[in-house]
Formats: structure tokens, C-alpha cells, sequence
């Protein structure tokens, strides 16, 4: 299913043309609008009449995370102030919120490509879209409630937490499709599973659009094992509209990036040069139809590489591979670069195991992963599981090269998440 065919399966050369023209358009804007792009340009001698082909992308500055909070709150606008139409922040995962603004267009845009992405997976008008995103300054459920209500679903704007009206809401309602982060997901399975709520018997739950922070397949599969449904990966970020960046299609296989908005690096994020296509790096996107904000070549830290090969659901903008984190998530352990998603993985992957962790670095250079176990066959006796926790720091150091301490909780010891979980607390004195 389409939402905008001709467009989702343009041809490269096409696809190509129409990015080049966008990106002069907007280099233009930025070029006699923008001080800070004026400036930049200026630096490194270039001017819009020296893009010619998608390849002179190159000349131009990279934009950080720096840039756009030394241009708080409004110096990056490419629009008069009296033109934009909405504010929105980025909910601060890593230091201060930035500001983000959007005119009607880009408004109507983000909702465009939420509704494109949403019937990629396979949602109608007939469905019932229960967000449990957080609704405020945070683009992550506004821009997807208007993009529901562009496809024609009934929308409830729930919010996130609150487990049990979630379900009254679900049941009352016939929610069929519910857009959740991985970390809230994983807990209302095993809210359902405790409160003897079976989803494939009692809910109508069909599918669920999962993003907002870095997941697992194996987390995947147990949303989906614990929900009754099909979990899509949805990927965005604030600076590039929120949510509707790239969306996993009914191949539930890697996310399709829309190349009519945005264009993508993937860089070194050390160098800054480019990587050959299907390297893992760091994702680097400039908008392409951003009027209120636009920004060249923006330093995602994201973690990722492209798909190389086309996707049979015919769309032809290319796919991204799962989020791995951000290139500042690593962490450097006793000289050993890790990842939390390596850690994640084998978690999920070890039956007994629970859903909630979190990563403890302490002392001189030392590593404590606590974990709930899991609800099913826990007796309350913690000692006995001493061959699990063994078993455990052993697979764990297979998979990261060092050993870390393992303590097993009994489950609903750790705290719970609603919004973004914070997985890794450094408390170490180096
Ligand atoms: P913040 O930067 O404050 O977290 P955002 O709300 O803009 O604010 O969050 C966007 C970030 O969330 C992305 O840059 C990425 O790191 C993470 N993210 C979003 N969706 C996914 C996903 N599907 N997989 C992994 N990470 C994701
Ligand atoms: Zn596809």
C-alpha cells in the first residue's frame, strides 16, 4: 500500500534531480537569510552558485548539536518570525533542549511523511491509533497525531504511563495500532502478562510503531510476543521534523529514509569523510524542504549504515539498518569501546531474563549490569540463580571482551520508564 506512489517509487535519476534542485533552493535561502550559514560560507569560500551537482554537497559546513544551541532560540530562522507556526524542542536526551521551529508548510510536511510511513506499514482509516508518545514540546507525538489524522485513523492521544488505562482505552476503543518507545513497550508486556490480560484474546492490537531511543531485534520480538502484534521501527529526530524521517515498511526490514526531504551522509564520525556504501557510520541528513529551519548537512551521532540492496515493496528510497546508538553513546571500558545495544542484545536473548536493566559504571573502571528477572517461573529466591548469573557475565563478556559484575533482581526492583530510558548511569572516578 502507497500513500504517495509516484513519489515513494521515484527512479534514482529522478530521485537525484529532484534533491539537486531542492538543495540549491535551499542553500539560496540559508545563503540570504541565515547570519550563521552566511558566515559559515563565507569561511570556506562557497556560494550558492557553486552547487551544481549533488556531489558539491561536500563544500558545505557540517551543522552540530553546538550550532544549534549557540544559535538559541531563534538565529538559525530562515523565516520571519511572524511566519512560523509551531515550537518544538528536543526532549534533551543529552545536554540543554534545542528550539525547532516550523512554518504551516513544514507543519503540513512532517504530517505528510508521518501518513506515508504509517501506510507503508500497512495502516488505513479504519485503524484506531492510540500514542502513548508524550505530548508537549516534544515532537514525537504531535507530529505523528497529525500524521494518523492525515491517513484518517480515529487518533487517542493517551500519552505514555498509566498502564492500566492504557488497556481500558485499548479495550473501550478497539485500539488497533499504538506508537510506544521500546522501553515502555517492553513494559506493558509484562504489565499485560502480570495482569492476566492475553493481547491476542482480549486486544485488537495489530501493529505498533516503536522509536524514539536505539533498540534490539531481540527487544522487538518480545514487544511483539508480549503485545500480540508487528513492531515497525520509526526513526526521527527534532531537527529533521521529529518523527517520519524513516519508517520501516511491511518487510519489517530497515527503515526507508525519504529522499524527497532529506538528503544523507553516512561519515566517518572521527574523519568526517564519507564512508563506501554500507559502511557503518555516522548518519549526517540536510533538508531538503525545511522552510522555517533548514540545516546542511546536520551531525546526526547516530549510529547506522544504508541498505545496499533495493527493497521488494518497490519503494525506492533506500533503507537505513536499526540505530546502534549515538557515536557519543560508547562507552570506553578498561580501554574496550562498547556499545549499551551489545549488552541489550544479549540480555534479551538470555531466557530468565527480564525486560528492565541498567548499566552501572563505578569506582576506577568497573561495570555493574543489574537486571530484573523475568516474571514467569520467579520464585522470590534470588540466591539459587547464582548458575544464571554466571552463565550471564560469561556471555556478557563474550560479547563486549570484559567481564562486568551481574546482579539479578527480582522483577519491578528497577525504575520504570515512560518517556526516553536512561539505560547507562556513569558514576566513575577516572
Ligand atoms: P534528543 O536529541 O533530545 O533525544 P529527539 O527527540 O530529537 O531529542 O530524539 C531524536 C533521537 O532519538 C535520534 O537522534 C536518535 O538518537 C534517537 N532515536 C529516535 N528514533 C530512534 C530509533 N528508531 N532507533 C534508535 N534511536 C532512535
Ligand atoms: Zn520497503
Amino acid at each position: 500500500m502507497f500513500w504517495d506512489q509516484p513519489v515513494e517509487t521515484l527512479s534514482r535519476a529522478e530521485l537525484e534531480r529532484l534533491q539537486l534542485q531542492r538543495l540549491q533552493d535551499t542553500v539560496r535561502r540559508v545563503a540570504s537569510r541565515v547570519p550563521f550559514y552566511q558566515q559559515k560560507f563565507a569561511e570556506l569560500n562557497v556560494k550558492p552558485e557553486n552547487i551544481r551537482s549533488l556531489a558539491d554537497l561536500r563544500k558545505l559546513p557540517f551543522t552540530t548539536n553546538t550550532d544549534l544551541r549557540a544559535n538559541y532560540p531563534a538565529g538559525l530562522l530562515a523565516v520571519l518570525y511572524d511566519e512560523t507556526l509551531r515550537l518544538h524542542t528536543s526532549s534533551g536526551t543529552t545536554g540543554k533542549p534545542k528550539a525547532l521551529f516550523f512554518s504551516r508548510r513544514d507543519v503540513d510536511n512532517a504530517a505528510e511523511l508521518c501518513a506515508r510511513s504509517f501506510v507503508a506499514t500497512g495502516v488505513t482509516n479504519k485503524d484506531v491509533f492510540q500514542n502513548m508518545m508524550t505530548y508537549g514540546m516534544f515532537t514525537g507525538a504531535l507530529v505523528t497525531h497529525y500524521g494518523a489524522e492525515k491517513v484518517g485513523c480515529l487518533v487517542i492521544p493517551a500519552g505514555p504511563g498509566n498502564s492500566e488505562r492504557q488497556i481500558l482505552l485499548m479495550q473501550d476503543f478497539g485500539t488497533t495500532v499504538i506508537h510506544i518507545t521500546p522501553s515502555y513497550g517492553l513494559y506493558l508486556a509484562t504489565f499485560l502478562e502480570k495482569h492476566g490480560v492475553n493481547p491476542r484474546r482480549d486486544l485488537k492490537l495489530r501493529k505498533a510503531f516503536v522509536g524514539a531511543e536505539p533498540y534490539t531485534e531481540e527487544t522487538r520480538l518480545k514487544i511483539e510476543q508480549g503485545l500480540g502484534l508487528d513492531v515497525y521501527n520509526s526513526y526521527g529526530l527534532s531537527e529533521m521534523n521529529g518523527p517520519g524521517v524513516a519508517f520501516e515498511c511491511e518487510q519489517k526490514y530497515g527503515m526507508h529514509l525519504w529522499e524527497d526531504h532529506f538528503l544523507m551522509e553516512i561519515i566517518d564520525p572521527q574523519t568526517g569523510e564519507p564512508l563506501p556504501n554500507g559502511e557503518r557510520g555516522e548518519l549526517v541528513m540536510t533538508t531538503l524542504c525545511r522552510e522555517a529551519m533548514p540545516l546542511l548537512r546536520y551531525r546526526t551521532r547516530d549510529m547506522t549504515s544504508i541498505i545496499p540492496i533495493p527493497c521488494p515493496c518497490g519503494r525506492t528510497h533506500r533503507r537505513l539498518n536499526r540505530i546502534t546508538g549515538r557515536s557519543d553513546d560508547m562507552l570506553i571500558l578498561r580501554g574496550v569501546n562498547i556499545y549499551p545495544q551489545q549488552i541489550e542484545r544479549v540480555l534479551m536473548a538470555t531466557p530468565g531474563i527480564g525486560r528492565n536493566y541498567l548499566i552501572q559504571l563505578e569506582g576506577l573502571d568497573e561495570m555493574t549490569v543489574k537486571v530484573e528477572l523475568a516474571e514467569a517461573g520467579f520464585d522470590g529466591q534470588v540466591g539459587h540463580l547464582l548458575d544464571l548469573q554466571t552463565r550471564l557475565a560469561e556471555n556478557l563478556r563474550a560479547e563486549i571482551l570484559v567481564k562486568p559484575r551481574v546482579q539479578l533482581l527480582p522483577p519491578g526492583e528497577l525504575p520504570i520508564s515512560e518517556g526516553k530510558a536512561k539505560r547507562v548511569i556513569d558514576n566513575r572516578k577516572l
